[in-house]
């Protein structure tokens, strides 16, 4: 009785998978909430979608974003500030 059955090993491979992602979405979820993104163009500031954030490119610096402002349609890096 040593075969394993094909559910255990199919929850073995989604269970963290599962986890991971639930992880990912709070981190997102918490970051949209207590951040925004200020415009170096037009000084405006916004609060990134859970989705423009979590598909918005790094650029290499701490807590910067390439985002696309709503105000200026400005594409680039941006600082990403707590609120
Ligand atoms: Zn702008």
């Amino acid at each position: 009785m040593d075969q394993q059955s094909p559910v255990f090993i199919l929850i073995q491979i989604v269970l963290p998978i599962g986890v991971i992602f639930a992880l990912v979405y709070k981190y997102v979820d918490f970051v949209t909430r207590t951040t925004h993104v200020v415009c170096p163009m037009c000084r405006s500031s916004f609060k990134l979608t859970k989705q423009a954030f979590a598909f918005s490119l790094k650029t290499g610096v701490m807590n910067e974003r390439v985002v696309t402002c709503p105000a200026c349609g400005h594409r680039g890096g941006m600082p990403v500030m707590k609120d």
